[in-house]
């Protein structure tokens, strides 16, 4: 049981060890060992042992929960942090978890995932452009990690932020915690930001500049998929779409060639605006445009877009353009 292991590290972990990955698998791969804050330690090992009675034969995850997605991604969702049975039971953030359906429904929706649904890492799920992070790492109880504990978590954030800027254009921030936690993130990586900041809501957009170079970077803000917010219908399916539409197009992806519009043109979805990616993709297609093609590792012949090597797409070998 992984529950068990023990690491020694250093007071200053992963604040100092968080700008020394080179690489979003090094990042991924150092953010599972952190123990930096005991209480989620704590919660996240005692949720393994106890163990929700759906879940009983599972071995957990109970730890840290890395970002998931392509390491070129344009487009970025951040959330809040893994749920005790879900992303920390399974690995992989989002995953095994009511938010998690309805994210990944709705990326699917618009053409960015390759299935609707996340169950276990080894599912098949591969994203496409889009990669999907979390301000604190570790399920906390009650879903509430403490500022301090997000504060220790930030170093993870900034590097991964980091090592994504050279492609990076859309930000989807799912929740005022996550909204709060990123904005500092931000300007601390030289992005400029309003001041006062800007507040959070549902379709909040603001547009930064970065003080080096002059790019720009979107913020969108959208509610949380929670249980809660799904159930009492804060947040729908169909706000949770157009909000990650409205970073896909922020981020450039739904800028794509004519023959993409032209194959959505009788998809299977007539709402307006979601079937031309969607369509694609429930055909097996890849949504994004030919000269893409060298993007993705797993794609060339396969014509996989989700950099998940032999998933999704991928596995329907003989589809070709
Ligand atoms: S929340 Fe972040 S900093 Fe704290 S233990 Fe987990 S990964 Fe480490």
């Amino acid at each position: 049981m992984r529950t068990n292991r023990r690491t020694t590290q250093k007071p200053d972990f992963p604040a100092r060890t968080a700008p020394r990955t080179g690489s979003l698998d090094e990042l991924d791969a150092v953010i599972a060992t952190c123990r930096a804050c005991p209480r989620l330690v704590a919660w996240r090992e005692e949720a393994a042992r106890v163990k929700r009675r759906a879940f009983r034969d599972w071995e957990y995850w109970a730890r840290p929960v890395p970002g998931f997605g392509p390491s070129d991604a344009p487009l970025t969702v951040v959330g809040l942090a893994p749920a005790a049975h879900g992303g920390n039971r399974t690995g992989r953030i989002f995953t095994g978890d009511p938010s998690g359906d309805a994210l990944y429904a709705a990326l699917y929706d618009i053409g960015l995932a390759s299935q609707p649904t996340a169950t276990h890492r080894g599912d098949g799920l591969g994203l496409c452009r889009v990669r999907i992070t979390v301000p604190v790492h570790c399920a906390p109880p009650d879903n509430r990690p403490t500022t301090t504990e997000r504060d220790t978590c930030r170093p993870w954030l900034a590097r991964e932020l980091e090592l994504l800027r050279p492609t990076l254009r859309a930000i989807v921030v799912l929740g005022a915690f996550a909204w709060q936690a990123l904005l500092p993130v931000l300007a601390e990586a030289g992005w400029q930001t309003p001041r006062p900041r800007p507040a959070f809501g549902h379709g909040a957009e603001v547009m930064l500049t970065h003080a080096g170079d002059g790019r720009p970077l979107h913020l969108i803000g959208g509610y949380h998929p929670s249980q809660r917010n799904m159930s009492t219908r804060t947040l729908t399916p169909a706000m949770l779409r157009d909000v990650l539409r409205r970073g896909a197009e922020a981020g450039g992806l739904l800028a794509l060639d004519p023959q993409v519009a032209a194959d959505g043109a009788g998809g299977a979805r007539t709402e307006p605006g979601y079937g031309r990616l969607g369509a694609r993709a429930r055909r097996g297609r890849c949504p994004l445009p030919r000269e893409e093609d060298a993007h993705c590792p797993a794609f060339g012949v396969r014509r996989s877009a989700f950099g998940v090597r032999g998933s999704g797409f991928g596995v329907r070998s003989s589809v070709r353009r």
